[in-house]
């Protein structure tokens, strides 16, 4: 990968040569093509979709529906209509929330997550089993980052029969200890039982940037409970790595346009399709609908049943753009530099800020998604970042929507540095500066 010429690519390089952008986790940079089309759209076919009968509505259903087919082909779905578009990974996680678990979810019922959860993958569960009566199991992490896959702890029950943590008496049955060495799924039926309808489980952490083996863990739980639904938060994983959702054996799947080089305001939802035609509309409408009567309304099959109203139509094409530039580079290769260059940070890292450093998950690239957050020293997180950015660069500071995790972690709030295909080795260079100074302003 030739990165000094993908640089090229992104405009905010050209008007800003030494931005240092380690926030990628966050939102990714636009490269030129990805942005010219969406101007297209609005210079060239800027009408509806689905409604009209004229060339240039044609002209953008036509290019709508093709994004819809490389993001198919993007994940390795079976079929197009399995791709519902949405505003985002969080819309793409409640609607699944909500049109499904509002129908297969009951008193008693059991629902498993992990506390490396990002809140838009943990509170529309929690919300859900608050208000049905449901249990919400918590899978913990290790101290070193790793998801605790044997589930040691498993709280107290309350008068309900709920699953209650020991101290706070929220209703969680929460795991503990463990390190990748213990790492096992030999015990996965202590969390995951004939009572668990659904696992809400992140790829990779937006924090720890833990990759976890889900395909693994999903294959477990479906032995243990064939009928358990995988609902998998890949917003941090399909920007940066080949995603097959047949091989991993999952039922649904979100992430968002906007980490991966495409516009914002636009999410994929990935669900098989006998899951989807059974699922309650999240939203009605426009265009989501066959036929409306006085007293009933014929709702349209998936992926439109859960289209209600205008898309962003721009931000979908331009989509298309962004998955193909992805594709032109290679999955395989950006998540390469994204190792190496992460490897090289936590080398770099370690080596300038021994003692005071204290990285938050695993510290192998190889077990990571190009995400390093920490905490350094006494210092606090917003104190550096505001440092950095005098000299140009972007982190990110506080909890990253991450409340659970940081507080099982036992810190307040990190730093976090993220790489994506467009950073260098000299962006890391530039962060250990950065610390240095900080570090010489804050005492
Ligand atoms: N899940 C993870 C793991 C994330 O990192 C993020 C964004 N930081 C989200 C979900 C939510 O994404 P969005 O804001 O695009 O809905």
């Amino acid at each position: 990968m030739d990165i000094k010429l993908i640089k090229k690519d992104f405009p905010i390089f050209n008007n800003d040569p030494d931005l240092v952008y380690l926030d990628s986790t966050a939102t990714s940079l636009k490269p030129r093509p990805v942005i010219e089309k969406e101007r297209e759209y609005y210079e060239k076919y800027s009408a509806n979709v689905f409604r009209g009968i004229y060339k240039i509505s044609e002209k953008a259903t036509e290019e709508y529906e093709e994004t819809r087919k490389i993001v198919q082909v993007f994940i390795s779905a079976g079929s197009s209509n399995e791709i519902v578009f949405t505003r985002n990974t969080t819309e793409s996680l409640n609607l699944v929330a909500y049109s499904l678990g509002r129908k297969i979810i009951s008193q008693g019922d059991e629902l498993v997550t992990t506390i490396m959860e990002h809140h838009s993958n943990f509170v529309p569960w929690q919300q859900l089993t608050l208000e049905n009566g449901a249990i919400l199991k918590v899978m913990d992490v290790s101290d070193e980052g790793y998801l605790d896959l044997e589930n040691r702890h498993s709280g107290r029950r309350n008068a309900t029969g709920a699953v209650v943590d020991r101290d706070s008496g929220h209703r969680i049955a929460r795991a503990s200890g463990g390190n990748q060495s213990g790492m096992t799924l030999n015990n996965l039926d202590k969390i995951i039982t004939k009572k668990t309808k659904i696992l809400a489980l992140t790829y990779v952490s937006n924090v720890l940037g833990t990759i976890n083996p889900i395909k693994a863990i999903i294959k477990a739980a479906k032995k243990i409970n064939p009928e358990v639904i995988a609902v998998i938060d890949a917003a941090q994983a399909a920007p940066h790595m080949k995603i097959d959702v047949q091989d991993l054996g999952c039922d649904f799947l979100a992430f968002s346009s906007h980490k991966m080089l495409g516009p914002t305001g636009v999410g994929v939802l990935w669900g098989r399709y006998e899951l989807l035609a059974d699922m309650f509309p999240f939203n009605f409408g426009g265009e989501m609908i066959e036929e409306v009567y006085l007293d009933r309304t014929v709702f349209k099959y998936p992926p439109h049943k859960f289209e209600a109203g205008t898309p962003h139509i721009a931000g979908v094409i331009a989509l298309k753009t962004a998955v193909e530039y992805l594709q032109n580079i290679g999955m395989e290769k950006i998540r390469q530099h994204e190792a190496q260059i992460t490897q090289h940070a936590l080398n770099e890292l370690n080596r300038h800020f021994s003692g005071q450093i204290n990285i938050l998950g695993p510290n192998l690239a190889a077990q990571k998604g190009g995400i390093i957050a920490f905490t350094f020293g006494k210092y606090h997180s917003h104190d550096i970042a505001q440092i950095l950015d005098e000299v140009n660069i972007c982190v990110r500071a506080g909890n990253h929507c991450t409340m659970p995790l940081h507080d099982r972690l036992g810190v307040n709030s990190s730093v976090r540095a993220s790489f994506y295909l467009y950073n260098t080795i000299e962006d890391v260079a530039k962060l250990i500066t950065g610390l240095k100074k900080a570090q010489t302003i804050l005492g």
